[in-house]
């Protein structure tokens, strides 16, 4: 047989190094796991009480549209149609998937980088040439950049925002000046998978824009603040007629019964994750600190995640599992997730 001969580059997922594999080789299973920017708290009580209630009906499809869902995203962002504007998803790698499907084919598709390695792995799928903009030496995402990148081949120009790893943010003004001076046929996606833990009030408010604008799209997720990743739910807002073509590529039930209760019931109890949310920029700014502290060099993160200039086995070492930067683009570096208190401290104490 011959396959498509753009697919031979690509490697499965690599997630990082299994928890129990890292455990068994220190004897022992004290360790603690940070290294996929997953939140350290289960799903909020409600989560769980809709998950009880509905798998008994795990027999029958769960319904096509995800009404309740849309409803529950469009009540959290003001100004929103849960029938027009509303994108669901399996996760929000599906929300990513099913709006790169819409574009013209072959073309490009630019972001930044390092950014999210499942940027290149869609493009390429998709028959779509990944271009790779760098961040600025300070880890920054730069749009004039981007926008010099452009050419009449650019299909879409997609921002993790703010950036895994790195966790630099544009604000909404530098975001709205990107999309201003973006040609009208090219997709502007803001991947706002961490946008919960954003403390810079000169970030939020995105989805009005995507409300504005026909080519701009935010994407988020439930996997991170709301602690449900293991669900695999995700949503975003668009325009309607972005809404009606996602829903024209979107396979049937592609949010599980699963997903869309938990998910629903999150966004209802949104005021608890926010607080969560709270807890967590806390603790950032703590870990950060004792970074500083200990004379390391780090990004000032605006997620969940904090990028630092040194190796993943010093933090092994006092049993915590961290992203080797190598992976990532940053040889020499770790991306260190923020934890909850207790992981946190074993962090810290392991730069002494
Ligand atoms: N975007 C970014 C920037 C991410 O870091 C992640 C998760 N690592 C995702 C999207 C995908 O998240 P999910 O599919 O779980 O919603």
């Amino acid at each position: 047989m011959r396959f498509r001969p753009e697919l031979d580059p690509l490697t499965p997922y690599k997630p990082p190094r299994p928890s129990q594999e890292a455990a068994a080789e220190r004897g022992t299973d004290d360790y603690v796991k940070l290294t996929s920017n997953e939140l350290s708290f289960g799903p909020l009580p409600e989560a769980e009480a809709a998950l009880a209630e509905a798998l008994p009906r795990a027999n029958r499809y769960p319904d096509r549209h995800a009404a309740a869902l849309r409803e529950a995203v469009a009540a959290a962002d003001p100004g929103t149609d849960p029938a027009r504007n509303v994108l669901v998803g399996n996760g929000s790698s599906e929300v990513l998937l099913n709006l790169l499907q819409l574009v013209e084919q072959p073309g490009e598709i630019l972001f930044p980088w390092p950014s999210f390695g499942l940027y290149v792995s869609i493009g390429i799928t998709l028959g779509l040439s990944p271009k790779k903009v760098p961040l600025t030496k300070r880890h920054e995402i730069e749009p004039e950049a981007l926008l010099s990148a452009v050419t009449g081949e650019t299909r879409a120009v997609i921002l993790s925002n703010p950036n895994n790893p790195t966790g630099t943010h544009l604000t909404l003004e530098e975001v709205r000046s990107l999309a201003d001076a973006l040609p009208d046929n090219v997709f502007l996606i803001l991947d706002e998978a961490y946008q919960e833990f954003v403390s810079d009030p000169a970030y939020h408010g995105s989805h009005a824009l995507a409300l504005e604008r026909e080519n701009v799209v935010c994407v988020r997720t439930f996997s991170k603040a709301h602690g449900l990743a293991g669900v695999r739910a995700g949503y975003g807002i668009a325009s309607p007629r972005v809404a009606d073509y996602v829903e024209r590529v979107r396979f049937p039930f592609s949010v599980n019964l699963a997903a869309q209760v938990a998910a629903t019931a999150s966004m209802r109890a949104r005021e608890k994750i926010r607080a969560r949310a709270r807890f967590v920029i806390r603790e950032r700014e703590r870990v950060e600190r004792a970074f500083s502290e200990a004379g390391l060099n780090y990004v000032p993160s605006q997620g969940n995640f904090v990028l630092v200039e040194t190796g993943p086995e010093v933090f092994e070492k006092a049993g915590v599992l961290v992203r080797e930067g190598a992976a990532l683009g940053f040889p020499g570096w770790s991306r260190v997730t923020i934890g909850d208190s207790g992981e946190n401290d074993r962090v810290i104490g392991a730069l002494s």
